[in-house]
């Protein structure tokens, strides 16, 4: 089942009243496409698929420009139809989209969420920014993450950055976003020395606060680590780096023992061993995600 917004919204708040999350994975192939949507129906639980503004005309030369036009429309309405056809909850999300253009066109690829991530600049643009995301999204019924508190994506830039208490609740009301991604101590990609997450801080900012709260560069978390930033108020875990790795791992294995046996090597064969160990991992994660079947 594809959800809408305001679908979207009631799961992610079912999950903040429940103290469990939702796992948000990202898509940029067919296959993790598979795999999540596949995963989560193995479960019977809601899921939520990250994609990105991957065909972004008006990015500087070579930045950011990912997909060509059609390529992004072709996974788009393979990811589309597959929701539909789901026997579960999904939830399709626009993940990091730094720009105002880049949110409208995931309106127009009908994404039931958009998030609009300024969360570099000074509090008033962040803010400014996503509450015209928020002005044009809400009518349209699509709803919205920010983010306060920049969750870096070097190894060492923890620690000084960790989301302020008062800042996310001005943040909420400034913005009237329906999401609010904090900084409380992950990285994007993968973590060189050990994260310190601020389990008091997310427990803090949930107290006092109403939306859901999301965690990014949640890849490579021990397991205790995510039951505890969940217990403590996250409730939208956004995960990409380790369902590569894990599928990668498998590949890899199968091309050894192809090797070592002298045999060809059948490009399928590689897909489904990915798609088996990717989805194998997935289903750990939304198991320790304490993921809960939702009616509506
Ligand atoms: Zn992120």
């Amino acid at each position: 089942m594809l959800v809408n917004g305001s679908q979207a919204k009631f799961l992610f708040n079912a999950a903040r009243e429940g103290h469990w999350a939702i796992g948000a994975f990202n898509i940029m192939d067919y296959i993790t496409g598979e795999a999540v949507i596949s995963a989560a129906e193995e479960l019977d639980v809601p899921v939520c698929l990250q994609l990105m503004d991957g065909y972004n005309p008006e990015a500087p030369e070579g930045s950011r420009m990912m997909m060509t036009e059609s390529q992004q429309h072709n996974l788009d309405t393979f990811l589309i139809n597959r929701s539909k056809d789901a026997t579960v909850p999904v939830i399709l999300h626009l993940d990091h989209c730094p720009t105002f253009a880049g949110c409208m066109r995931g309106l127009k690829r009908g994404l039931a969420s958009l998030m609009l991530d300024a969360s570099q600049l000074p509090f008033d643009e962040n803010a400014a920014m996503v509450k015209k995301v928020v002005e044009a999204a809400h009518p349209c019924g699509v709803i919205v993450e920010g983010e306060i508190g920049h969750v870096g994506g070097h190894p060492n830039s923890h620690g000084a950055i960790y989301t302020n208490v008062e800042d996310a609740v001005r943040f909420e009301e400034a913005t009237g976003c329906d999401l609010t991604a904090v900084s409380i101590g992950t990285v994007h990609g993968y973590y060189a020395t050990e994260p310190v997450l601020n389990y008091e801080r997310i427990a803090e900012i949930r107290e006092v606060t109403k939306n859901p709260l999301v965690m990014h560069g949640s890849s490579g978390l021990r397991e205790d680590q995510f039951r505890d930033a969940i217990k403590a108020g996250i409730s939208k875990v956004n995960f990409a780096t380790y369902i590569q790795i894990a599928g990668g791992a498998a590949q890899l294995e199968l091309a050894k023992q192809l090797i070592a046996d002298d045999k060809r090597a059948m490009m399928m064969a590689f897909n489904t061993a990915g798609l088996n160990a990717a989805k194998d991992y997935l289903k750990m994660h939304m198991t320790i995600f304490g993921t809960q079947k939702v009616t509506f």
